[in-house]
């Protein structure tokens, strides 16, 4: 299988201020562009030639995983978002949010916490168990809570690559703001 980018379903100005047309043009265009063009080649001859990108990432290990993994995590965060998003969480995410966190503020607490405090390079997820009760999971580098046999529902991206043109070190600033372009209707359709 050869591996394409999602499409960006918004053009790469429309989610400025928060994340400037610059870093949107290099972290879609370029460092997730990276990730799909390496995993296409290490992939190439390989067991993993034909499978799909959950089960590679499920199943790989080294440069294979890192690269599956970061085509998978960019896939589901930049359909993550939209212009003038935010708000509230509607439907059956919203009651499994209540239920898993006590409220939607609670969560949102605890996910910019754990987006803060990651250390390094990674990802901070919203994953869902087989009884549709949600976590939140800290995983560095290309990590994504597949491999802990949960679904991913959302996630911030704490790479600096990211957040660093827009908002140099100032990661709990950047993740303050994500929230007011996260496309709930498009993350509740993955609960
Ligand atoms: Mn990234």
């Amino acid at each position: 299988m050869k591996f394409e980018k999602v499409a960006l379903p918004y053009a790469s100005d429309a989610l400025e201020p928060v994340i400037s047309k610059t870093t949107t043009e290099y972290h879609y265009g370029k460092h997730y562009q990276a990730y799909i063009d390496n995993l296409n080649k290490l992939i190439a001859g390989t067991k993993f030639e034909n499978a799909d990108l959950e089960t590679i990432v499920k199943e790989s290990e080294g440069g294979v995983f890192n690269n599956a993994g970061q085509a998978l995590n960019h896939a589901l965060y930049f359909t993550s978002f939209k212009p003038n998003g935010g708000g509230l969480p509607t439907g059956q995410l919203a009651e499994a949010i209540d239920r898993s966190f006590g409220s939607f503020d609670k969560f949102k607490e605890e996910f910019s916490a754990a987006g803060a405090t990651l250390f390094g390079s990674g990802w901070v997820w919203l994953a869902k168990d087989a009884d549709g009760n949600l976590s939140i999971e800290k995983e560095s580098n290309a990590g994504n809570p597949l491999t802990k046999g949960l679904t991913p529902i959302f996630a911030f991206d704490v790479w600096e690559h990211a957040y660093y043109l827009d908002y140099q070190n100032r990661r709990a600033d950047h993740l303050k703001e994500v929230w007011n372009i996260i496309d709930w209707d498009a993350v509740g359709s993955r609960y």
